[in-house]
């Protein structure tokens, strides 16, 4: 559609650089344990690479390539001047004490502080990585290079030159998407329900905005660490925000017992996406709309809203097409997170910091300017808002891989 020529093609296919990395750490016990890690920086022709750190069991180079690539995308779509990078670790949090996961923080950075930096690549927290992660691996950055580089990482503890609204502006940026495409197709959201994947960051923030405009969301899921198994938990006459919050861990897991004597009903992990609801918004991890189950998807969904990264194969997004169901593709409908960290690293690089309001305003701005832009292209050119969105981020980007003269 864009028409690229070989060279902008051929470079934006693979990433500029990446780091492999082997980070020895000090466990509790006494032994040395050696963890891989990864930073793959895909695209800086806007601007610094940026982009999360993930801690996961299950993590290859090859997700964090791909997210690096979405990064790009992503910082391009809603026109912040950054690039695109991904970084991640392989281990468990759920098996490592708060100290090993310092060591493995430190570690990482050590290993890669000469290649990052606030003009350069600026990670932040993903997948089981938070402020405290940002804080200790800041910290270690600064022990190595001296002087206080606040700039260097977001998603920091709010006083240690964290934004406020940083940890709502996923799951809100998400929200504000769906408002608009609810807007376009003409449907109050107050008569709208909606079913969710995942009870985390973005999950919980997208109930509370959702909440705000008069939603009801009767179905959250989320991975279960003891039964190594997802769950979903249903209830018809909505689920109560404050209510789950407290009854869930640090990494979104809810406990099943306090759940069922609340008048939750526990259902299979893939029953979320079962219900009879108006809107689903996939917020857990990749792939968990695929073509095993999205013939399952009830003829009465009219928006997918894609909180998490990848959350639809590329056979499963054929089908939606076809069904016409509308979907708010992941790298703009999650765009309010790394929105965000653009205004938090404004901040710490001015050593001067919003109200929230602002930070939120600022976010609606950017969120609502960036959905219209692309749902307007899609119109005009008659394509879905997933391709509408890649031509304007890809544009963006093999642009300014042209106007400096690398292609
Ligand atoms: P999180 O770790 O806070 O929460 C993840 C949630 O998903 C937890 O409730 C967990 O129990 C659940 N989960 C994990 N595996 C599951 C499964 N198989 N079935 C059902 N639930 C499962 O993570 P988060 O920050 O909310 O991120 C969620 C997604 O959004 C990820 O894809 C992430 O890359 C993406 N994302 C996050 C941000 C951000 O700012 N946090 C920004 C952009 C994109």
């Amino acid at each position: 559609m864009l028409g690229l020529d070989k060279p902008s093609r051929d470079l934006l296919r693979y990433p500029l650089r990446e780091y492999h990395v082997s980070i020895p750490v000090r466990m509790d016990a006494g032994d040395v344990q050696i963890f891989r890690g990864f930073r793959v920086q895909h695209n800086d022709a806007r601007g610094p690479g940026k982009g999360g750190v993930r801690f996961h069991p299950q993590e290859t180079v090859d997700t964090i390539r791909a997210l690096a690539m979405w990064m790009t995308w992503k910082c391009a779509v809603v026109d912040i001047p950054l690039g695109g990078s991904k970084g991640g670790v392989i281990c468990d949090p759920h098996s490592l004490s708060m100290r090993e996961q310092e060591r493995i923080c430190r570690g990482w950075i050590r290993q890669l502080s000469r290649d990052i930096g606030p003009i350069v690549d600026v990670p932040a927290p993903d997948v089981m990585t938070g402020p405290q992660h940002m804080l200790w691996m800041l910290d270690e950055f600064e022990t190595i290079h001296g002087g206080r580089h606040p700039g260097l990482i977001t998603g920091k503890p709010v006083g240690m030159g964290g934004s406020l609204g940083r940890k709502a502006a996923t799951g809100y940026g998400v929200v504000i998407t769906m408002r608009e495409a609810l807007k376009d197709l003409g449907i109050d959201p107050g008569k709208t329900t909606a079913s969710i994947q995942g009870f985390g960051n973005v999950a919980q923030y997208a109930i509370e905005l959702y909440h705000q405009l008069g939603g009801k969301v009767v179905c959250v899921s989320c991975w279960d660490q003891s039964d190594q198994a997802s769950y979903a938990y249903y209830r018809e006459s909505g689920v109560d925000l404050t209510e789950l919050q407290n009854i869930t861990d640090t990494f979104g897991g809810i406990d099943q017992k306090k759940a069922s004597s609340l008048g939750y009903e526990k259902l299979p992990g893939e029953a979320w996406l079962e219900q009879d609801v108006d809107i689903l918004i996939p917020a857990a991890l990749e792939n968990g709309i695929n073509e095993d189950n999205v013939e399952k998807i009830r003829p009465g969904v009219k928006i997918i809203a894609e909180g998490a990264n990848g959350p639809t194969t590329p056979g499963a997004d054929k089908a939606l097409q076809t069904r016409g169901i509308f979907v708010i593709p992941d790298f703009l409908a999650n765009a309010g997170g790394v929105t965000c960290s653009y205004f938090e690293q404004v901040q710490s690089n001015m050593n001067y910091y919003w109200t929230r309001e602002e930070v939120l305003a600022k976010l609606d701005v950017k969120m609502t300017t960036s959905f219209n832009a692309v749902g307007e292209l899609a119109r005009k050119k008659n394509i879905p808002m997933r391709d509408a969105a890649y031509v304007i981020a890809v544009g963006r980007v093999a642009q300014a891989c042209k106007d400096r003269g690398w292609t």
